[in-house]
């Protein structure tokens, strides 16, 4: 994306000064994760059998939009499992080799993130199922007739896959996760409670309604929220003595151009075109990609979820259409002659 977005999902990574932030910010064990209750209630369960039989806990793949926690949630259970984190993602890995570099470098009852693990390739993903399922690792030495396999040993690891796209997964590297779950939004209740943890981590006097105003504008998602909150800050330390209060809130939020449903120009932009080109008929996700100028990934993974989510989209099987829902919120006319 050519423009940095306040409400865009994906992680910013350009900037040190956010990352530290992002670090302090990040629950480090189940009481500081806030929400996603089924989840953390089955992973606790899984760890606290593992951790009696003294085994590494199971592969777990989790699935859902960008923001919602998985890497933080990959941090919890190491954390939680007292184990080792190597961090690392699926464009990362380009050849069968730099995963057979990693894998043989971890100790036992290390834990492995792989994020965007739907972008492995095709040969890395076949390594990494086999040495999921029984700990060995096959490689070639050599080249030619003087080629030869080896089988190494591995230490007993977890992969803890994260993605945004579950069903781009190969059906066998999928299998091998004996945890599937599914991150959903927060309720913007659980993101008030995010918003005024991280005001207080950040040291930052935050009033109740302005928690809550901020919690309606940040998408049910917590990467959103904690980065609002970061803008709204700047703007009481520079417009006023630093107290994030109502008023501050409301005039940062209008300063950001983030509307009362967490949707930016380009959103707005977005739901304005489809509306005007196809009314409330259904249009194919290359066709909204080209209305914006972005990749149908793009579209799918950041603005979509959420605007489905809220009932501005609905996705039928000849493709998304903008619901009435959508048009009244950007003010235009609903008469028959539109549908
Ligand atoms: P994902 O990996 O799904 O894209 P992250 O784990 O990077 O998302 O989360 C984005 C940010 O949101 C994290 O830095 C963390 O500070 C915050 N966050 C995510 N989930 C929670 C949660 N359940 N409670 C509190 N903060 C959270």
């Amino acid at each position: 994306m050519a423009i940095e977005r306040i409400v865009d999902t994906s992680a910013h990574d350009d900037d040190s000064e956010e990352q530290v932030i992002e670090i302090t910010l990040r629950p480090q064990s189940f009481d500081e994760y806030v929400g996603q209750e089924r989840l953390k209630k089955n992973l606790k369960l899984a760890i606290a059998a593992a951790k009696k039989r003294g085994e590494p806990v199971d592969h777990v793949l989790l699935y859902g939009p960008p923001g919602l926690g998985k890497t933080t949630m990959a941090a919890v259970i190491a954390n939680e499992m007292g184990a080792g984190l190597r961090v690392t993602a699926g464009p990362a890995i380009e050849r069968s080799g730099d995963l057979a570099s990693i894998l043989t470098n971890l100790n036992d009852g290390d834990i492995l993130f792989i994020d965007e693990i739907h972008r492995l390739s095709r040969a890395v993903e076949e390594v990494l199922y086999s040495a999921m399922e029984d700990f060995k690792l096959d490689i070639v030495i050599g080249k030619g007739p003087a080629a030869r396999s080896v089988r190494l040993d591995l230490p007993k690891f977890t992969v803890i896959g994260a993605t945004t796209r579950a069903g781009s997964l190969a059906g066998p590297l999928r299998d091998r996760f004996g945890l599937q779950h599914r991150l959903e939004f927060y309720t913007a209740p659980e993101i008030e409670k995010i918003i005024t943890r991280a005001a207080s981590i950040l040291g930052s006097s935050i009033k109740p309604d302005a928690a809550e105003l901020m919690a309606d504008r940040a998408r049910l998602t917590p990467r959103i929220a904690n980065r609002l909150l970061k803008r709204v800050r700047d703007y009481a330390d520079i417009n006023g003595d630093g107290i994030i209060d109502y008023q501050v809130t409301t005039d940062a939020l209008k300063l950001l151009e983030v509307d009362e449903l967490g949707l930016d120009p380009a959103d707005r932009q977005l739901l304005a075109s489809m509306l005007e080109h196809y009314g409330f008929r259904p249009v194919g996700l290359s066709t909204i990609a080209a209305l914006t100028g972005d990749e149908t990934t793009t579209i799918e993974d950041f603005y979509e979820p959420y605007m489905m989510q809220i009932g501005l989209i609905e996705r039928t099987p000849r493709g998304r259409k903008v619901t009435k829902k959508a048009a009244r919120h950007l003010g235009k006319d609903i008469s028959p002659e539109n549908e």
